[in-house]
């Protein structure tokens, strides 16, 4: 560390220049993440410094994140579901499947988990040493649902699905799921953690949330489709006692106990995603939605016309594809099985998509 302190002048043209190194947005077609919306910043700036691990010393901070947590509850058909503000999807599936070892108790858990699932369970799995049984994906990119029960025994503790996978976009028969879970008596993740903030607001979307009786807990990111400021996601649970079976006692805190995983939590970003959520309303969240998914089938349409086909009409708004030249400054992202991947996030606009397209028609000729 220096001796001496640099001037404020001098320390953010630093930080400035470093931060010119960064991707233009406009630019990046690979991220799950954009932009945040400018309420979410302003507010993230209002609650700068709270911290929702000491929930006694921040009471409106933990008031509003309670009020986030029942608005995303309603938005899955529980408004009276019980979560908490996380750090990302990563956080809440970790948090997902230790409360799911917690109730079961078994010896030696495994987890059955669709072949689509995203790393973080993987993560989680480490950490909790829990068998990882990977259950096959149709011609679809979707979980079998048939080969999912096939997988259960009396030692799974969990079942995973996807609502909206990371790399192709679509959502596993949750609805199928839901009554396999129901049937065996198995605790049901679902991994929302980028469809949660998309399918609510499209006009034909499968069924995915705590309507289905079977689902126990559903893991959602503001800070993906939700627009809100890094990091926000949200664990949401259909009974408390699932949360509860995680809590510790935190002697010195302004509450006693605790089932976070974290300690120190932002309020900020919890703050931020509940002020897109407020500010947009339905009505919002539709809009920029049905946006998305413009660009998304004009993207696939386009592509077409230079004959590169798509791997999958998606659910939500991630576009994939067989094999393309992809010239600079495009940053794309291609999935385990070789498919060019474009994520048509908010600040995708559709000039974006017609200049990535005749890029790509001059490289691709
Ligand atoms: N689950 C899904 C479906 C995702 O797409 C992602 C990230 O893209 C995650 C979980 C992990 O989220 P995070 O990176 O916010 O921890």
């Amino acid at each position: 560390m220096r001796e001496k302190g640099l001037s404020e002048d001098t320390l953010f043209s630093f930080l400035l220049s470093k931060k010119k190194e960064d991707i233009d947005h406009a630019h990046i077609l690979s991220s799950m993440c954009t932009i945040p919306h400018p309420v979410a910043v302003r507010a993230h700036l209002q609650f700068m410094e709270t911290n929702l691990g000491d929930p006694g010393l921040f009471p409106g901070t933990t008031s509003l994140e309670r009020l986030l947590v029942e608005r995303l509850g309603a938005l899955f058909s529980l408004p009276s579901a019980c979560g908490y503000a996380t750090s990302g999807g990563t956080e809440s599936n970790i948090q997902a499947l230790r409360m799911a070892r917690q109730l079961a108790g078994v010896e030696r858990p495994n987890v059955v988990i669709p072949e689509s699932a995203h790393f973080s369970f993987q993560k989680a799995c480490d950490i909790l040493c829990l068998e990882m049984r990977t259950v096959a994906l149709d011609s679809g990119f979707r979980m079998d649902p048939q080969s999912a029960r096939e997988l259960i025994d009396r030692n799974t503790c969990c079942m995973v699905g996807i609502a909206g996978t990371t790399e192709y976009g679509v959502v596993d028969p949750i609805s199928e799921l839901s009554g396999i879970a129901k049937d065996l008596g198995v605790f049901f993740h679902v991994d929302a953690a980028f469809g949660g903030m998309v399918l609510p607001f499209l006009k034909h979307s499968p069924v995915f949330d705590f309507s289905l009786p079977g689902v126990s807990s559903l893991a959602v990111d503001p800070h993906k489709m939700g627009m809100s400021t890094i990091p926000a996601g949200v664990l949401l649970v259909r009974e408390r006692e699932s949360l509860c079976s995680l809590s510790v006692d935190t002697p010195y805190l302004t509450v006693k106990q605790e089932f976070t995983l974290s300690g120190t939590r932002p309020g900020a970003s919890a703050v931020g995603a509940l002020a897109v959520l407020e500010f947009l309303g339905m009505e919002g969240m539709r809009d920029i939605v049905a946006g998305c998914m413009k660009n998304t089938y004009r993207l696939i349409d386009g592509m077409e016309t230079y004959g590169i086909s798509r791997a999958v009409i998606p659910d939500v708004n991630v576009a994939t594809f067989g094999p393309a030249r992809i010239p600079p400054p495009w940053k794309v992202s291609w999935t385990r099985r070789g498919h060019l991947r474009l994520v048509c996030m908010p600040h995708v606009h559709a000039g974006v998509v017609e200049s990535f397209l005749k890029d790509i028609g001059e490289h691709n000729a």
